[in-house]
């Protein structure tokens, strides 16, 4: 049975995560996935994955051409990561600052609490709502569980 969501639709976002390999090696991913857990955001899509390099320059294409790009694709394709869709009101720009900022990331954001590097940087999240549609279809397609927050009245007003 549909029910009607409290939340207004338009208020709802969907953006792409992912804990990149350093995240996955360093035993971080229950760790980074818990920050947006106890936010209120939920999870609706998560698949871990070794991602083939095409798909990493698609998704990096904006860079393509940078001084840092070859050694970002290497580090994205060295390992496994987990790529994840969480939704919730203002979910891109308020888990962006949950990530915390490309370079030094200021100390309690994930990035900040948890690495050093800007190349070993620990998750990547999408900037802007173009961004998270193409993001979401590159690496889900239309695969997600959109499924009732049962705890949406304690979340939202
Ligand atoms: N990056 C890097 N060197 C740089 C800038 C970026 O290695 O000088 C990497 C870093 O892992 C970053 C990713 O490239 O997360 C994408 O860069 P972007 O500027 O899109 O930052 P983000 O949106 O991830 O904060």
């Amino acid at each position: 049975i549909a029910r009607t969501s409290q939340l207004h639709a338009s208020l709802t976002q969907t953006t792409f995560i992912a804990v990149k390999p350093d995240g996955v090696n360093r035993r971080l991913v229950g760790k980074i996935i818990q920050r947006f857990e106890e936010k209120g955001f939920q999870l609706v899509a998560m698949k871990m994955i070794q991602p083939p390099r095409e798909l990493v320059e698609e998704h990096y294409a904006e860079h393509k051409g940078k001084g840092f790009y070859n050694g970002l694709v290497d580090y994205l394709c060295g390992g496994p990561v987990v790529a994840m869709q969480w939704k919730g009101k203002g979910v891109i720009a308020r888990s962006r600052a949950m990530m915390g900022a490309t370079k030094d990331a200021a100390p309690g954001t994930i990035r900040g609490d948890f690495s050093i590097e800007v190349g070993r940087n620990l998750v990547h999240g999408s900037d802007c709502a173009e961004a998270a549609e193409r993001e979401i279809k590159l690496w889900f397609g239309e695969d997600k569980i959109n499924y009732e927050d049962a705890c949406e009245k304690w979340i939202y007003e």
